[in-house]
């Protein structure tokens, strides 16, 4: 049987808890930046003045800064 120090365990566990939380912390990372990761989702071409501008706060619905006037969304 293998001796194992009382504190050398707890480090262990610790460590190993650790290491998953970062492996969890860095797929869900990876994950959301498959979501987002292409830029033409933010583009925006107002329907109004043409005018193309980034918005990565609005999904649907944007406002455009250089006439005001609200866009769609629309998907080819
Ligand atoms: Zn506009």
């Amino acid at each position: 049987m293998i001796k194992i120090d009382f504190s050398l365990a707890v480090s262990l566990y610790l460590i190993l808890t650790t290491c998953l939380v970062l492996l969890a912390l860095v797929l869900e990372n990876r994950k959301k930046q498959k979501q987002f990761s292409s830029e033409k989702n933010f583009l925006w071409q107002c329907s109004i003045c043409t005018y193309v501008y980034v918005d990565s706060r609005h999904n649907k619905i944007s406002q455009c800064p250089r006439c005001g006037s609200y866009n769609n969304k629309e998907k080819p």
